[in-house]
């Protein structure tokens, strides 16, 4: 290796930090940069499909993540109206037979555990909260970060993974604010002597409906139970961690089937997100500066890939790094390159997701038609792509 870089990381989020530690990994200094007075992350449930499961094995975080994850027996989907069962995919086994990799569940607080104490056990990364990056410059050789404090840091590089609101995407790209779905989620844990029998289940849940989707599932190895109620509504309130409305809930399902009723009645405080998303691009760096994570292909959440997509990016990183020599801005190149069409397509292919979640008359029984007729895995026989995953040790050619 040529002579180790300081790479600077703005935002300590799952991406931020999967970052910090896979190029510490490759013998850089890393200084990560979190707004937040603590590094941690919102309570809610994550999907990992198997393509993520290969990137903890490809880290060696598979024990870390198994100690915390729930693996759950299959996967559903059910009409929330009549109760109907439209889909249900095998997971378990049939997962590791198809894809060699397991899907598993994850609160999200413990995935971000994982990588900070990934992070905290190498001695090269250097972790900053407080830190907020207001705004920076570069030259041909270096990046300066200047951060609201005032504080001036310099490094070889910055990497924007600063989130769906990204400061140094508004640099690099330029495109605006995201794009408002007009779709809300509401989430809820529930510990698990909180959910009654009969309203428990082992596995992923959707229940489909008219513009909205209830999906409940175990988390921590099934000691507490997640739900995320989504609707299409017009309010838009910047960020991930406002109170959310319950009778506006209650009435967007009352035509919900009892049970589903029940289980949203049981929750007294949910927590709401707006979702964004953005048009993808193909040019999400400049020079000494690239973007990560949700800075540079924020996604909508239908197909449980934003986090997921982050990691394989921080992977994908380190590998262009390391093909290029340390020459930052062809690795960034490179990078971008290798990743905008499929972070691109999880973009687009999850909108296309939602519409199917939430479809309503003719369109709704011809889903429920479709995939009731169909082979049981034929909703996931669409993602193989997806849940194939990246080979690290094969890009680039
Ligand atoms: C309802 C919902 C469900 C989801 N479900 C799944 C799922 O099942 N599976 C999955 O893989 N993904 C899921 N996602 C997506 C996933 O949460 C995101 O894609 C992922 O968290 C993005 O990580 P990130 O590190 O890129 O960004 P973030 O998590 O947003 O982290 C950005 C960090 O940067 C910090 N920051 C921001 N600005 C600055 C600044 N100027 N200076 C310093 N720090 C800054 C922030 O404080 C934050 O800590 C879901 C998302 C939603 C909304």
């Amino acid at each position: 290796m040529t002579k180790p870089l300081h790479l600077i990381v703005a935002g300590g989020g799952i991406g931020g930090l999967a970052a910090a530690f896979v190029l510490a990994g490759k013998g850089h200094t890393v200084t990560v940069l979190e707004q937040s007075a603590a590094f941690g992350e919102i309570g809610a449930g994550i999907q990992l499909g198997p393509n993520i499961f290969k990137m903890f094995d490809y880290l060696g975080l598979t024990e870390a993540v198994n100690q915390v994850a729930y693996f759950p027996p299959g996967l559903g989907m059910n009409d929330v109206r009549t109760g109907e069962q439209v889909i249900r995919v095998p997971l378990g086994e049939t997962a590791r037979a198809a894809y060699g990799y397991p899907y598993g569940l994850i609160y999200r607080a413990d995935l971000h555990q994982v990588f900070l104490d990934a992070c905290r056990a190498q001695p090269q990364v250097r972790l900053r909260t407080a830190s907020k990056l207001a705004s920076f410059e570069q030259d041909a050789h270096s990046v300066r970060v200047q951060l609201a404090s005032g504080e001036v840091l310099q490094g070889d590089a910055l990497i924007g993974a600063d989130g769906l609101w990204s400061r140094v995407r508004e640099a690099v790209v330029g495109d605006g604010k995201p794009r408002v779905s007009g779709h809300i989620a509401y989430r809820a844990v529930l510990k698990r002597q909180d959910v009654p029998a009969h309203l428990w289940n082992d596995e992923v849940l959707l229940w489909g409906g008219e513009r909205t989707h209830l999906v409940h599932y175990p988390l921590r190895r099934g000691e507490l139970f997640n739900l995320v109620a989504v609707f299409h509504s017009d309010k838009y309130d910047e960020g991930w961690n406002t109170f959310g409305d319950s009778a506006e809930l209650n009435e967007r399902f009352a035509n919900a089937v009892p049970q589903v009723r029940e289980l949203l009645s049981r929750i007294e405080t949910w927590k709401m997100w707006v979702l964004c998303d953005r048009e993808p691009v193909r040019n999400w760096s400049d020079r000494r500066v690239t973007l990560l994570g949700d800075a540079a292909h924020p996604m909508l959440q239908y197909l449980a890939q934003g986090a997921g997509q982050a990691i394989e990016d921080a992977v994908v990183l380190g590998q262009a790094l390391r093909h290029t020599h340390d020459d930052v801005q062809q690795a960034f190149q490179q990078y971008q390159q290798e990743r905008y069409l499929r972070t691109g397509r999880v973009q687009l292919t999850a909108r296309f997701y939602g519409d199917i979640y939430h479809a309503s008359g003719v369109q709704r029984e011809l889903r429920n038609q479709m995939f009731q007729g169909g082979q049981e895995s034929a909703g996931f026989a669409g993602l193989k792509w997806m849940y194939q995953g990246i080979d690290p040790d094969n890009l680039f050619h």
